[in-house]
């Protein structure tokens, strides 16, 4: 009996996807080469595909960012205040 079990496989071709970001539903093409990369170079996990447009991860990026300068920020104000 041949099982399909595909569990930790990856494909051995990869296309042009349509994805739907799940930020703003904005439909955008994850290529090819990409989706090879996130699999094969980033590690990503199978089922989490790419999600977010260009635009929203660079968004999420800079409020990473941010919210990452303004902690800093408010740990040495703490200290000056003091
Ligand atoms: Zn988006």
């Amino acid at each position: 009996m041949k099982h399909n079990n595909t569990y930790g496989a990856l494909p051995h071709f990869y296309i042009d996807k349509l994805v739907v970001c799940r930020n703003c539903g904005k439909e955008e093409v994850w290529p090819a080469e990409r989706q090879k990369w996130w699999y094969e170079v980033a590690k990503g996990n199978i089922d989490s595909e790419a999600v977010l447009c260009r635009s929203c991860r660079h968004i999420e990026k800079e409020r990473k960012d941010e919210a990452r300068r303004v902690h800093q920020e408010g740990v040495t104000g703490k200290r000056m205040r003091k």
